[in-house]
């Protein structure tokens, strides 16, 4: 068999992996991407597909400045995506909503948003919370339940379509002349000569620089070239009504129509390992949620419901790290893939390309969970 040679090889083709890839094509580079697809775990095809700031990195501003920062680009970089690849995202940005049940969220949701402004570089944070009647005023075309005692509006939130944004990056990434390797996984890496060699089974690969995207799969591949990334699974649980007429004109943090009409609620944390089944039980409580905030949907039919694993770090942060040991080995996982794909995009490729790390990567390398761990 004969070996393929490229300048990088990206490991994992979901919103990570592949957004990283287009941003290395296009510094015109040779980029070959090998996903394994099939049975492993793919959190990119889950997921709720917000692109949101709100009530994003408590304790770690460098991460809601982040998050602030993807989405003042969002516009710009899904307008683009579209142009190029002809996929339409549905992606809108008309702010989003997070609604509080009760006075004790009310009071809870405030403190948090203190924290942030706070916590912020200069004392302000552009989201508010507002009174029943401010938000009944954002949303004329649906009424709520009794309970709702108000929330907080951002205007810096939007979503999209988020299996239509990992088409558009592989479209893109075939447009710029990557190669896409499915049903390939990288099963062991080896680091000679300065030089990365990938074994699969459809052969091996080589190149200058590796990139590993792998999702769940990253904490074993990142071993092999001397890199500790850890990350945990956090179920969700997500459901999907029949369409409807469009009544919800923006995103509410758990709740959103699709362009098509559907009501998509995902109102779920759990811990339970790789588990992926479904409950009847926690379906039911988030979809008492939803009619608890607008009775008008109680008539709704659900027609299909998934749970699909985070990937998550220790503190729940990205980690962008660059392997010691085997320089041009770099480890990228990420919760919040939609949002943060144009910096992934641009940053993290151009880091990758030229070598040179932005000093506030330093908040995302595992060397944070050393700190952590001396304390
Ligand atoms: C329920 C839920 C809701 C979410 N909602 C949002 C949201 O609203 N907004 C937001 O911004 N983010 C959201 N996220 C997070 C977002 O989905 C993830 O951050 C993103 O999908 C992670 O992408 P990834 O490429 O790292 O991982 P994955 O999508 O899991 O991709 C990893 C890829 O690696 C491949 N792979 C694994 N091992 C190997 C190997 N050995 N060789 C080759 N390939 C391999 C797999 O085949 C897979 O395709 C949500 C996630 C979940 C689970």
């Amino acid at each position: 068999m004969t070996m393929k040679h490229s300048d990088f090889l990206v490991v994992g083709a979901g919103l990570i992996g592949s957004a990283v890839a287009c941003g290395l094509l296009r510094r015109n580079h040779s980029v070959t991407l090998l996903d394994e697809g099939g049975e492993a775990l793919r959190a990119s095809l889950g997921n709720f597909g917000l692109v949101w700031v709100q009530g994003k990195g408590q304790g770690a501003r460098h991460y809601a400045e982040w998050c602030h920062e993807a989405s003042e680009v969002f516009p710009e970089y899904a307008r683009q995506l579209q142009d190029e690849t002809g996929v339409e995202l549905a992606y809108r940005k008309p702010g989003g909503l997070t609604l509080c049940h009760g006075e004790a969220e009310y009071q809870k949701r405030t403190q948090v948003l203190e924290r942030l402004k706070n916590e912020s570089r200069h004392g302000a944070y552009d989201c508010s919370m507002l009174s029943r009647q401010e938000v009944q005023k954002m949303l004329p075309t649906l009424t709520l339940g009794p309970g709702v005692t108000g929330g907080s509006y951002s205007p810096h939130d939007g979503y999209l379509n988020p299996l239509a944004l990992l088409k558009a990056l592989h479209t893109s990434i075939t447009l710029g002349g990557g190669a896409f390797c499915s049903g390939t996984a990288a099963i062991n890496i080896r680091y000679e000569n300065g030089r990365f060699l990938i074994s699969t089974q459809k052969g091996e690969f080589s190149a200058e620089k590796i990139v590993l995207a792998a999702g769940h799969g990253i904490t074993r591949l990142a071993a092999m070239v001397g890199m500790q990334v850890e990350v945990h699974p956090q179920q969700g649980q997500l459901m999907v009504t029949e369409r409807t007429r469009p009544v919800l004109s923006m995103p509410i943090s758990g709740i959103q129509q699709t362009a098509e009409g559907s009501f998509i609620v995902g109102l779920s944390n759990r811990e339970v390992g790789f588990n992926t089944d479904t409950d009847t039980r926690l379906l039911k409580q988030m979809a008492q949620r939803v009619v608890n905030a607008f009775p008008a949907l109680a008539s709704l039919r659900i027609v299909r419901s998934w749970s699909s694993l985070r990937v998550l770090s220790a503190d729940g942060l990205p980690i962008y790290q660059q392997s010691e040991i085997c320089p041009g080995a770099y480890a990228i996982t990420s919760h919040s893939g939609v949002t943060l794909a144009p910096l992934h995009q641009t940053h993290i490729a151009d880091w990758i390309v030229d070598g040179v790390q932005p000093d506030e990567f330093e908040n995302f390398s595992t060397r944070r969970f050393d700190v952590e761990k001396i304390a």
